[in-house]
């Protein structure tokens, strides 16, 4: 079979995908974006469990940066509805003892004895050049608030030593002052206060709509990448065909990616080997019982399975029925769990909360496993990843997005991360090959097609 030609390939449709996929288009670069499954979304997308559009794991939008909020403007047949975040950190097992996020406004609220232990851990004063996560942590939100409530969750999310992960991991963190322990510091806008979320069908409505600004045949689905051979820039899938490149973009998870490269050079499979990660069960329920006025509850408590709960039916598809979403991690060795244990963990968190009552059970319940779910940047990773990307761009291969570039983003900034890499492809001199070894670029640019022949 003589292998289709494409100035630029793009694996995976996922929200980082779509927003490289989306940036090509615009330049009338022409491309094919091949996705595995039957449409675009990724991570992003939704099921209906029950009649409700559960995410395949809980999303709503924060921390939008101008591009992604221009993006936003121009995409048709999608409304986002901004919400109060009502989310907040439950201290132990009883849903009274809740501190509202952001927490750092929030402290003046907790009760003396609590204040007076964080008033406390202020002595032991704030790391001024942290050496690890860990260390920043209890720097940016104080010693006392770091032992009570975020290291908790912190160690539960990923499920790996804190103070084996550099301090840069995330930048989500904001500052908590001495000063709102015993006052209220409010006129600060925080990152948390509000998000959006599509006002019907789901998360998945955002990369729908974004897939709607591609020309038709430029997004192929049932498409799985299957080998990519860097020496004839060919990419080969799952039914057989060969399509052969100028650029690649991927998306795929970095060591899914390294997997597939055809004869990639021992140091780079042994690096790649070197990526860790957590998985996530997603446990999806209806209950019976009344939904409690929060969206997003997070849990440091180690006597309950689940770091986190959602409750999407405050927003999105409004209701009566209260849906909620538990995300429990593990890992084969440093955690393992079979989804059995993880859905009791979830009905026994339910009930000790008091959301599950008596002998109720859940009306419904769904299991999903993200195995790659969070992506582990710790201090033996980060020569790895950068040697593999390293290795990859100097073979045309451009990486995007979070589980791509190995690196902690929420949805923006995986949007972004593709914008960017549809710029990497577009800067010199890789725009010879695009334009001049397939000799496509212009009469894509002219019809805004896909530029195969
Ligand atoms: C539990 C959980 C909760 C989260 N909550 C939030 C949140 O509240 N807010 C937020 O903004 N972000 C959240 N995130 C992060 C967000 O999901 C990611 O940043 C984003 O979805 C990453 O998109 P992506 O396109 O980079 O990757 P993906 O969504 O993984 O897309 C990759 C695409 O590649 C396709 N693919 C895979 N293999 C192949 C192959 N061989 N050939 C062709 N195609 C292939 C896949 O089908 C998929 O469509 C959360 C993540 C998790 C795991």
């Amino acid at each position: 079979m003589k292998a289709q030609e494409h100035p630029v390939v793009i694996l995976g449709l996922g929200v980082s995908g779509l927003g490289c996929s989306i940036a090509l288009a615009r330049r009338g670069v022409p491309f094919v974006a091949l996705e595995r499954e039957d449409r675009a979304g990724g991570l992003a997308k939704s099921d209906m469990v029950g009649g409700f559009p559960f995410d395949y794991g809980p999303h709503v939008l924060l921390q939008m940066p101008e591009e992604v909020k221009a993006l936003l403007g121009e995409l048709d047949g999608v409304r986002f509805n901004e919400y109060p975040g009502r989310s907040g950190i439950v201290l132990g097992t009883r849903m009274e003892e809740v501190v509202p996020a952001p927490f750092q406004l929030h402290l003046h609220q907790l009760p003396v004895a609590t204040r007076a232990r964080l008033a406390l851990g202020e002595w032991r004063g704030r790391s001024a050049t942290p050496a690890n996560y860990a260390e920043y942590a209890a720097a940016q939100c104080g010693p006392g608030a770091y032992e009570l409530f975020v290291r908790g969750y912190d160690l539960k999310r990923p499920r790996f030593p804190l103070e084996e992960i550099p301090p840069d991991w995330t930048t989500r963190m904001e500052r908590t002052s001495l000063r709102s322990i015993f006052v209220p510091t409010n006129g600060q806008e925080h990152r948390e206060q509000r998000f959006l979320y599509p006002a019907a069908g789901g998360i998945e409505a955002l990369p729908q709509a974004m897939a709607r600004l591609l020309p038709e045949a430029c997004a192929r689905y049932g498409s799985e990448a299957v080998e990519i051979e860097p020496e004839t820039q060919v990419a080969r899938l799952a039914n057989g065909e060969a399509v052969r490149y100028g650029q690649l973009v991927t998306s795929l998870p970095l060591p899914e990616t390294v997997a597939r490269i055809r004869n990639a050079p021992a140091e780079v499979r042994r690096a790649a080997a070197d990526l860790l990660y957590t998985s996530v069960y997603v446990i999806n329920a209806i209950v019976a019982g009344p939904l409690p006025p929060w969206s997003i509850l997070r849990f440091p408590d180690p006597a309950l399975g689940f770091y986190r709960l959602s409750f999407p039916s405050q927003y999105g598809a409004k209701g009566t029925q209260c849906a909620v979403t538990g995300e429990i991690s593990h890992h084969p060795t440093r955690h393992p769990l079979s989804p059995q244990q993880a859905a009791r963990q979830f009905h026994e968190g339910l009930k000790r909360l008091g959301i599950l009552r008596g002998g109720e059970r859940a009306v419904l319940e769904s299991v999903r496993n993200i195995a790659y779910g969070h992506v582990l940047y710790y201090h033996g990773t980060q020569a790895s990843r950068r040697m593999i990307l390293d290795y990859l761009r100097a073979h045309g291969i451009h990486c995007c997005g979070k589980y791509g570039r190995w690196r902690d983003m929420l949805i923006p900034q995986s949007i972004v991360s593709g914008m960017e890499a549809a710029r990497a492809v577009l800067s010199e001199p890789q725009r010879d090959s695009i334009c001049g070894l397939f000799g496509g670029g212009q009469r894509g640019r002219r019809q805004g097609g896909c530029g195969s022949r």
